[in-house]
Formats: structure tokens, C-alpha cells, sequence
């Protein structure tokens, strides 16, 4: 009745995909899981980037998920 909602439907599937996307796949939360990453470039020049997924219920110990991969970017040919 005369209320102005500020979220249209498509926000809310928005909001609602986002959750699921952050849904921890341990504890099963929606929006837990947080992403940390950290890069730096080896001697070699291949470019190494860490990403570190955790759930924050890790925090309070009700959960222990965590996830890290590292992705490793070989340097460009310089002579082919
Ligand atoms: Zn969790």
C-alpha cells in the first residue's frame, strides 16, 4: 500500500544468485564464504596468484571450510 520497495525483482534475483554463489558448500550458509587473494611474480617471471576461499563461520569455529587455489601465469616468450 503506497510502499516504495528499493528492491526491484531483478535486484532480488540478484541478491539471491550472489548468496548462492557465496553459499558455503560445508555448513551450507548462504553468503559465508569470503575470497582472499595474493599474487607475485617469481624469479622465472611466471606470475603466481593464490586465492584463498573461506567460509566466515571458520571464524567462531562452527565450520572449517577452506578452499585455496593457485593459478600459475607462465611469463610471455620473449623469443619465439
Ligand atoms: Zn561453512
Amino acid at each position: 500500500m503506497g510502499q516504495n520497495r528499493s528492491d526491484t525483482s531483478i535486484q532480488l534475483a540478484a541478491k539471491r544468485r550472489r548468496a548462492e554463489r557465496t553459499r558455503c558448500p560445508e555448513c551450507r550458509r548462504g553468503s559465508a564464504l569470503r575470497t582472499d587473494s595474493d599474487s607475485w611474480n617469481e624469479p622465472d617471471g611466471t606470475t603466481v596468484r593464490v586465492i584463498v576461499t573461506e567460509c566466515r563461520w571458520k571464524d567462531t569455529k562452527r565450520c572449517t571450510y577452506s578452499h585455496t587455489r593457485t593459478l600459475r601465469t607462465p611469463p610471455p616468450a620473449s623469443n619465439p
